[in-house]
């Protein structure tokens, strides 16, 4: 089994270190509005990723899953080919679609009367096997969204990634708001989704090992993928740590994976002149933020060299294994 990452097919053995859910270029919905007074620049973009490549090489990652789905703004496969070339860090991007109030649902739901799961399916199984765009750079997984309840626009494109799924065997992974993951795993699963194959995201947007529990309880596995921003939803890194060294204990330690969700923005910096609140809440937010602070916070907690290997290097492979 090969993986489809922007330089073509990679052996899941070759992943290494991987972060499983940070962007490079990301942009909401709308961005193209702002374009007369931010434009997009091909060569700065360039320079952003490769720096940020830098220092991924720095701390020993080797992978990159970079989440930005078709609705967004920033994947752009072939700026990332040749920063995956120049660097030497694998990078998967993935087909997929936003949750409803952050993505652009309008060009689907007015396809009046249409079945838009299969016009969805289409587009996912178009991105995974021939590639995205017109440029045959392949998806390697599935991005779905999940308001703090499932929309009926969004079970429409969970059923369409499930559907892709059993064609092409890619993993899926997820956006989450509040408390959705649990809703969300059944309702995928519901669907004959592979569990294996399953990732619930941004499980720690909530500080609540019993809610991180009642989704691995489903079978699937889990994201820590916002280390670094705990302070934006009310808590602490140290709370994040000792939330995964607990799950650790009670046996889970093959299905969490971790990651920042960082990302290089498009259009007018959004990081640019912070008040006090914000500056605070965001200034763990870095690629490099796991690697140089949560692992030793983590080794505190308990959580032993091999523990950390196996989330950061064995779980990301087995995700498209699907062992
Ligand atoms: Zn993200």
């Amino acid at each position: 089994m090969m993986i489809n990452s922007v330089l073509g097919p990679l052996s899941p053995e070759q992943m290494g270190k991987t972060l499983v859910h940070d962007h490079f270029n990301f942009a909401y919905p709308g961005y193209p509005a702002d374009l007369s007074i931010a434009p997009y620049d091909y060569n700065v973009e360039r320079g952003r990723c490769l720096e940020m490549c830098d220092t991924l090489n720095e701390i020993g990652i080797k992978t990159v899953m970079d989440p930005t789905p078709c609705d967004a703004h920033g994947r752009n496969p072939e700026l990332y080919a040749e920063v995956s070339q120049k660097s030497g860090i694998n990078i998967i991007l993935c087909t997929g679609l936003l949750n409803e109030h952050d993505g652009a649902p309008q060009y689907w739901i007015t396809m009046y009367g249409k079945d838009i799961s299969k016009m969805i399916t289409d587009l996912f199984i178009k991105e995974i096997s021939e590639g995205i765009l017109q440029t045959g750079i392949k998806a390697g997984f599935i991005k779905v969204g999940c308001s703090s309840a499932l929309t009926d626009y969004e079970k429409s494109v969970h059923i369409a990634a499930v559907n892709a799924q059993k064609a092409t065997g890619v993993p899926i992974i997820t956006h989450t708001d509040e408390r959705s993951g649990v809703e969300q795993a059944e309702f995928l699963l519901s669907l004959g989704a592979d569990p294996k194959k399953i990732m619930i995201g941004h499980v720690n947007s909530v500080n609540d090992v019993n809610y991180h529990r009642a989704i691995l309880q489903k079978g699937t596995s889990i994201a820590f993928d916002r280390m670094g921003l705990a302070a934006v939803f009310d808590f602490t890194e140290e709370d994040n740590c000792r939330n995964v060294a607990q799950l650790i204990k009670e046996g889970f330690v093959k299905k969490i994976m971790l990651s920042q969700d960082t990302v290089l923005s498009l259009g007018r910096d959004r990081f640019a002149d912070l008040n006090e609140e914000w500056s605070n809440a965001f200034k763990n937010s870095k690629i490099d933020f796991i690697c140089r602070e949560a692992i030793p916070m983590l080794k505190a907690e308990g959580v032993t060299d091999q523990q950390i290997n196996t989330m950061f290097i064995d779980n990301p492979k087995n995700l498209f294994l699907g062992v």
